[in-house]
C-alpha cells in the first residue's frame, strides 16, 4: 500500500525540531510494511509569498530524497510530491514552481480562501453563523477553482474546515445529513470530469472528527456518481502516523465498492488493488 500524503520536518507548519526527516520517514514506512510513500511538504504559495509561513526548501527536500532512494532502493518506493496550497490565488507562481522539480504527484489542497491565511487559524468561534457558512460557502467555490485550475493530480481532504469548525465548538454545521451531498455534488463531478483523483485523507480519524476527510458518505455520494479513482494518505506530520488508520480506511472503501487505489509516478497514475 501507498501512503501518498506526508510531511517532513521542511514542512513550513510543522514547528522546529519537532518533524522527520525524509530518512526516518522511510524507516517507519519499512517498519509499518508500507510499500511507498509520497513525501508532500507544504507549499502554500500565498502564504510563502506573504512571508506568513517560511519558504520550503525544495533544494534539501530533493537532494535527501535523493540519498534516501539510494539507502532504501529495492525496499520502499519513495514519491517526490508537494502540497500545493491555494493555486490558484498565485497560478503562474504555482506552475513556475511545479516545473521547476521532477514532482511524482502534486496534491491541490484548499487550506485558505482569500481574505484569510488558513482555516486552522481563523477565529470561526468568534463568527456569527451567516459569516461561518459564508466562509464555507467560500471554500467551495475556491475549490472548484482550484480544479478548474487543474493543474495537480490529487484533490486533498476535501471537508477540511470542518475540523476547524468542530474545534471551534460548532457541531452543527455543515449539516452532513441535509446539506453535505449538495454542497460536494458539484465538487465531485468536476474532479471526476477532470481525470483528477480524490483523496481519502485518514488523518480525522486520529483527530476530533472521528472520521475520513471526506467521510463515508460523501465517499459514498462520489461512489454513486461514478468515481473509481480514489487515493489514500495519512497526512502524517511525524513518522509515527504514516498508513494510521489504513485498515480501518481501506475496509470502507471497500464496503462502498472500491477495489482499486490510485498512486502516482512522474505525474503518471497507476492503480493498484486494494
Ligand atoms: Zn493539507
Ligand atoms: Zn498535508
Amino acid at each position: 500500500m501507498f501512503d501518498n500524503h506526508s510531511h517532513t520536518q521542511y514542512s513550513g507548519d510543522i514547528p522546529m525540531g519537532q518533524g522527520n526527516s525524509v530518512r526516518e520517514l522511510c524507516i517507519a514506512a519499512i517498519e509499518k510494511g508500507l510499500d511507498g510513500i509520497a513525501i508532500t511538504d507544504h507549499f502554500d504559495i500565498d502564504g510563502i509569498f506573504d512571508g506568513y509561513f517560511p519558504p520550503l526548501d525544495h533544494k534539501s527536500i530533493a537532494s535527501d530524497i535523493a540519498s534516501a532512494r539510494e539507502e532504501f532502493n529495492g525496499k520502499l518506493k519513495l514519491l517526490h510530491g508537494i502540497e500545493l496550497g491555494q493555486a490558484t490565488h498565485m497560478p503562474d507562481e504555482s506552475t513556475a514552481q511545479l516545473n521547476s522539480q521532477p514532482y511524482d504527484i502534486v496534491l491541490g489542497s484548499v487550506h485558505a480562501v482569500r481574505g484569510i491565511i488558513d482555516f486552522a487559524d481563523t477565529d470561526i468561534a468568534g463568527m456569527s453563523k451567516n459569516e461561518y457558512v459564508r466562509l464555507w460557502e467560500q471554500y467551495i467555490e475556491e475549490m472548484l477553482n482550484t480544479i478548474e485550475w487543474g493543474n495537480f493530480d490529487v484533490l486533498t481532504h476535501i471537508t477540511y474546515p470542518k475540523r476547524y469548525y468542530l474545534a471551534n465548538g460548532i457541531t452543527d454545521f455543515p449539516d452532513i445529513k441535509c446539506k453535505s451531498r449538495e454542497y460536494f455534488e458539484p465538487i465531485l463531478k468536476a474532479v471526476i470530469n477532470k481525470g483528477i483523483t480524490l483523496e481519502c485523507n485518514t488523518s480525522g480519524l486520529r483527530q476530533q472528527m472521528g472520521e475520513c476527510l471526506p467521510n463515508e458518505d460523501i465517499l459514498r455520494f462520489y461512489y454513486e456518481l461514478g468515481g473509481r479513482d480514489v487515493t489514500i494518505g495519512s497526512d502524517a506530520h511525524k513518522a509515527i502516523h504514516l498508513g494510521a488508520n489504513f485498515a480501518e480506511a481501506t475496509e470502507m472503501l471497500r464496503s462502498i465498492g472500491f477495489d482499486k487505489l490510485a498512486k502516482f509516478e512522474s505525474r503518471k497514475k497507476d492503480f493498484y488493488n486494494l
